[in-house]
């Protein structure tokens, strides 16, 4: 018994629960129907654990969508599955060596030039255990890259979808905004994109855009997509795309991270998946991350 007696009980799946979006909020800054949202996000999470058959869902929601979405709706029985072009890529984050330095976060906004207000990696700070055994816990969060995704299953658009290498991809130029995503992602992954720069504060900060997914968007502009749609950690796709590593697995200073191949048995990521420290956050709702952490 030490300092760190007390590890066993720290509760990660609650530090996230702090750091959640208020649904009821966030639905009613959208433009579109609040209990639709609501409902939606709670029966989706039912459909992801297998309470909720898939046929029963649409049979519940198709009229309500086709009304509310028009043309915009895309019926469909799940998220597309669309090609990826490698491997099933996976991240495990070792808790015992992240520091809460906050590099992780800050080489992402720089790497994903994301606006004031979006962060697509935080690292969450808390004080776990009793005086005086209270001990600093640092949880990182990307996206989770579920490979059964609340956020898609609600998507009526059908703008985010899962891709074959792992990666839940959004197409920002079907997404229009409803925000269902937001309040459907049981990590408070996602966030709405309000067009906010840093224009002001450093000129030329909207002259380059990030090339999410591969697509080149060009100067940041008012009206211009992405602005008013919603954004989230890709795995740093692009850089995949060049044979590069995401921003925060290059820059983690406490070597915290791996990134991989969960296809491939020997790979650092599967072999440290294999770990008895290994969880992942939130098992219980069948949503089954491609973010491993270890304890
Ligand atoms: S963690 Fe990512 S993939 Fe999973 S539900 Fe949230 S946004 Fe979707
Ligand atoms: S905000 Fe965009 S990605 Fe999210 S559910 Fe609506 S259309 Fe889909």
């Amino acid at each position: 018994m030490g300092l760190f007696s007390n590890e066993k009980k720290v509760d990660y799946d609650k530090i996230v629960d702090k750091m959640l979006p208020d649904a009821k909020k966030e639905m009613d800054e959208s433009q579109y129907d609040t209990e639709l949202g609501l409902n939606m996000a709670r029966d989706a999470r039912k459909v992801i654990s297998g309470k909720l058959k898939i046929e029963d869902f649409h049979k519940v929601y198709s009229s309500s969508l086709t009304k509310e979405f028009g043309n915009y709706y895309a019926s469909g029985d799940g998220p597309d599955i669309r090609k990826g072009d490698g491997p099933k890529w996976a991240m495990v984050i070792d808790l015992k060596k992240c520091v809460g330095c906050d590099t992780c976060t800050v080489s992402c906004k720089a790497e994903n030039r994301t606006p004031p207000g979006i962060s697509y990696n935080v690292v969450m700070e808390s004080l776990e255990g009793e005086f005086p055994n209270i001990k600093a816990v640092n949880l990182p969060r990307p996206c989770m890259q579920c490979d059964k995704p609340a956020c898609a299953q609600v998507c009526p658009t059908r703008a985010t979808y899962k891709m074959e290498n792992g990666i839940v991809a959004i197409d920002n130029d079907r997404c229009i905004g409803c925000r269902y995503c937001i309040v459907a992602c049981p990590y408070g992954a996602r966030s709405f994109d309000f067009g906010e720069s840093y224009e002001q504060e450093m000129q030329g900060a909207n002259d380059v855009t990030s090339p999410e997914y591969g697509v080149e968007r060009g100067n940041r502009e008012k009206g211009k997509t992405p602005i008013g749609t919603v954004r989230k950690c890709s795995f740093c796709f692009h850089r995949l795309q060049r044979g590069e590593e995401p921003a925060c697995v290059e820059t983690c200073i406490g070597d915290a991270r791996f990134f991989g191949d969960l296809n491939d048995p020997n790979s650092v990521v599967s072999k440290l998946a294999a770990s008895p420290r290994a969880f992942r956050l939130k098992e219980e709702l069948g949503t089954h991350p491609n973010v491993i952490y270890l304890r």
